[in-house]
């Protein structure tokens, strides 16, 4: 369209070159603004990246529409009507905000509509710009009024896409403010994540676009060409322009895969070091523990593995709360990572639980050991006051080891050996921990049925006035006969049933035993009272006390007649909770007695305060002089003392000059029987006839028992005066 012949006119032309100028620079700014929208391009560096796509595409545009207006192809006709030299910028401004709309289209994280139409609105300002400043120069009064019109509608639709894209911005977490995008991985973030997010963005980086803007360009270079038309500067410099921005393209891309993977392998590495730490103490965990272990572990090296663990841990936790136990493990791997030499491994497998790999023989790891017996054993300062802890070690040597499990487990043994064993010590594996381990499992496992398989039975052994030697009552003492196994002692499963959970059921299948043995005894005219031992487990559970009061009513059993006798060993957990436990048993008429008494570590104040009616004097002292210091203090307390464990006649003749009026042991009756206790108390009891005791030996010991002696020829007594008068 041919208009006003206005054109050329030098007036109109400046006007038309600052037009262009100014749409130039206006349409650029809004380009900048596009890019710098939030979503549009994933940073700052990724601007630049943006901008190289873009350019890709312009090029190729601009290349298209230099082909279409130069010679010969002119498919503007013979001249472009509107054309003039300014319009160069803005028209490279128009291609360029195309590009970077179109990449936008393509790239940008969705909702990406509202950026598209910016971007969309920006080339349209240029366009409009183009024709309105076109239109000017040439004089085309149209052209220049629908460029007019143009301009402000495209603004407006930049103004109001802009506004959707900030609302989008707040809706959706800043791309450009996430790690990992493009620098390395913040520690706050999960690495998993933000690896997620960088692959994420590569791949959404692709490069096929980028064909179709080559196709066209190739695909018009060529009609160019055959049509006869030749390259000037502008053809040859926007060819190159494309080359240099498709390589720069591909040079960040290579560059950007090259961070992507140096940035993998750290996280990889970072998750490894995960994986193989302990994240309290920052030692290495069971995991890593294990591949040190596996990996490091050469054929023929001298290793030894430690396995640790705090002695009385929990209490810590439970008294001091869980962050001073906390604090008190990290503590703990502290002093281990001091103390050890370079290749060694410390690691915390758990809890209080840690072991250390040591590059050493099995001699000098155990006087490292005990060296960390020492270090682990000093006071914790902690804020709230200081933490006493002990430690128990268990070491395994790795030779002629099969495999690391079985390293493992040669070490834990060896530490719950060093644990049963008095705690706060060194153990060195010996096979013959194997040997007691498969025993006590076996028994631990047959012990489940022994009540049920009717294997258990109560044996009675008496309880005699001195130095008549007449019975006045009995300790019931528990005996197990397996079929496979024999006999097995109450010292060995009695622990055993305390540590699994046993006891309380063995207890009171004992209570029940021995309360209806009494009350049998009781309703033949005998005058007995009978004992019965309780684990401190039992004496600590709850409705034991009620257990006790069942049994008596159920047996019909007075209760003074029942002796509860709780060994020493008890006294050294919570006393003043065994005070309240005492006096409640004590009420139900109960007597209770202090077994073993000087075994122990019960001190005289603690006796003093105990709600006990008897002591019993254990056999240890017994062999010591010590037993007439015993008995006068016990008497100063008001209690019964009973001499236990009296098997030579000069310890008898000790005992009573001592004057202690009632004793037990081997020499005046071995546990037996009921039967055969029964006959001891006929015999007793029977004026007229002097009878042989039926001793039985114990069963522990067939051949260990005394000679038989002869029954005291004396007169029924009360026994429970004769023990007051004791
Ligand atoms: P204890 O209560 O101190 O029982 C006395 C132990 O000393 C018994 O061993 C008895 O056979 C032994 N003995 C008796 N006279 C002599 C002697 O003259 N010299 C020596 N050296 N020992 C003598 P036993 O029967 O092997 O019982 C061992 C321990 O097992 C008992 O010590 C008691 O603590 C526990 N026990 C036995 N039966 C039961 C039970 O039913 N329940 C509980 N909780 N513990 C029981
Ligand atoms: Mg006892
Ligand atoms: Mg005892």
């Amino acid at each position: 369209m041919r208009e006003h012949a206005v054109h050329g006119q030098p007036g109109w032309t400046t006007l038309g070159s600052l037009l262009a100028f100014g749409i130039a620079v206006s349409s650029g700014l809004l380009l900048v603004g596009l890019l710098m929208l939030p979503g549009a391009a994933p940073s700052r560096r990724g601007i630049f990246r943006y901008l190289l796509d873009a350019v890709v595409i312009a090029a190729a545009l601009w290349f298209v529409g230099w082909v279409a207006v130069a010679e010969p192809t002119h498919a503007l006709g013979d001249r472009t009507p509107f054309w003039c030299r300014p319009l160069l910028v803005p028209a490279g401004i128009a291609a360029l905000a195309l590009g970077v709309s179109v990449i936008t289209a393509l790239r940008a994280p969705r909702p990406r509509g509202p950026l598209v139409r910016v971007g969309a609105g920006v080339t349209l300002v240029a366009v409009a710009g183009m024709g309105l400043a076109g239109g000017v120069c040439q004089g085309m009064a149209t052209l220049a009024g629908a460029g007019a019109v143009a301009l402000p509608v495209a603004l407006g639709i930049i103004a109001f896409a802009a506004r959707e894209t900030g609302q989008g911005a707040a809706r959706r977490p800043s791309q450009r403010d996430q790690p990992g995008t493009d620098r390395s991985p913040a520690p706050s973030r999960s690495a998993g994540d933000a690896g997620f997010e960088v692959d994420d963005e590569l791949s959404r980086r692709g490069s096929a676009y980028a064909f179709l803007p080559m196709a066209a360009m190739a695909a018009s270079a060529l009609y160019h060409l055959v049509r006869g038309g030749s390259f000037d500067v502008v053809g040859v410099l926007t060819g190159s322009l494309e080359g240099f921005a498709l390589v720069g393209r591909q040079f960040l891309a290579l560059r950007d895969v090259r961070a992507y993977a140096e940035r993998l392998r750290d996280r990889e590495a970072y998750f490894r070091e995960l994986a193989h730490t302990d994240p309290l103490t920052g030692l290495a965990n069971r995991r890593g523990l294990l591949s040190a272990l596996e990996n490091d572990r050469v054929a023929g090296a001298e290793a030894v593995l430690l396995a640790l663990d705090l002695d009385g841990f929990k209490n810590v936790n439970d008294m001091r709360g869980h962050d001073v136990g906390d604090a008190v493990l990290v503590e703990v791997g502290q002093r281990l990572r001091m103390n050890l030499r370079p290749g060694d491994v410390a690691a915390r497998l758990g809890g209080d639980e840690f072991a250390v790999l040591m590059w050493a023989r099995p001699a000098e790891a155990t006087r490292a050991a005990a060296r960390l017996l020492g270090v682990l054993g000093g006071p914790y300062e902690q804020e709230t006051g200081t933490v006493f802890l002990s430690v128990s070690i268990g070491l395994a040597s790795c030779e002629s080891v099969p495999d690391v499990t079985t390293l493992l487990r040669n070490a834990d043994l060896a530490l719950r050996w060093a644990k049963s064993h008095g705690k706060n010590r060194v153990e060195l594996y010996d096979i013959a921990y194997d040997v007691k381990l498969r025993r006590r499992t076996e028994l631990e496992h047959e012990l489940r049925g022994a009540i049920d398989r009717d294997e258990l039975h109560l044996q009675y052994q008496p309880v005699v006035v001195l130095p008549d030697v007449r019975p006045v009552g009995a300790e019931a003492l528990l005996r197990w006969q397996h079929p496979r196994l024999g006999k097995v002692g109450p010292d060995e499963f009695i622990p055993l049933a305390e540590e699994c959970g046993m006891i309380s059921r063995l207890g009171a299948w004992v209570l029940h035993q021995a309360c209806h043995q009494l009350s049998r005894w009781l309703a033949e005219g005998h005058d007995v009272w009978v004992s019965v031992n309780v684990s401190p487990r039992e004496l600590h559970a709850t409705g034991y006390v009620e257990q006790v009061k069942d049994a008596l009513r159920a047996h019909r059993v007075p209760p003074q007649r029942l002796v509860l006798e709780v060994t020493e060993h008890a006294v050294s957990t919570d006393v003043e909770e065994l005070i309240r436990r005492l006096s409640a048993l004590r009420q139900t008429g109960v007597r209770i007695a202090l077994d073993d008494f000087g075994a122990g570590y019960s001190s005289l104040g603690q006796l003093r305060r105990l709600p006990v009616d008897i002591l019993k004097i254990d056999h240890s002292l017994v062999v010591k002089e010590m037993v007439r210091v015993v008995v006068e203090l016990g008497h100063q307390f008001g209690l019964e003392v009973i001499a236990e464990g009296i098997s030579e006649q000069r310890q008898m003749a000790m005992v009573v000059d001592a004057g202690c009026k009632l004793g037990q042991g081997y020499l005046s009756g071995w546990p037996v029987p009921a039967e055969h206790f029964e006959a001891r108390l006929d015999s007793a009891t029977s004026p007229a006839r002097v009878v042989p005791v039926p001793e039985q030996k114990n069963d522990r010991d067939q051949n260990a028992g005394p000679t038989p002696r002869r029954a005291q020829n004396v007169r029924a007594v009360d026994s429970a005066r004769e023990m007051r008068q004791a």
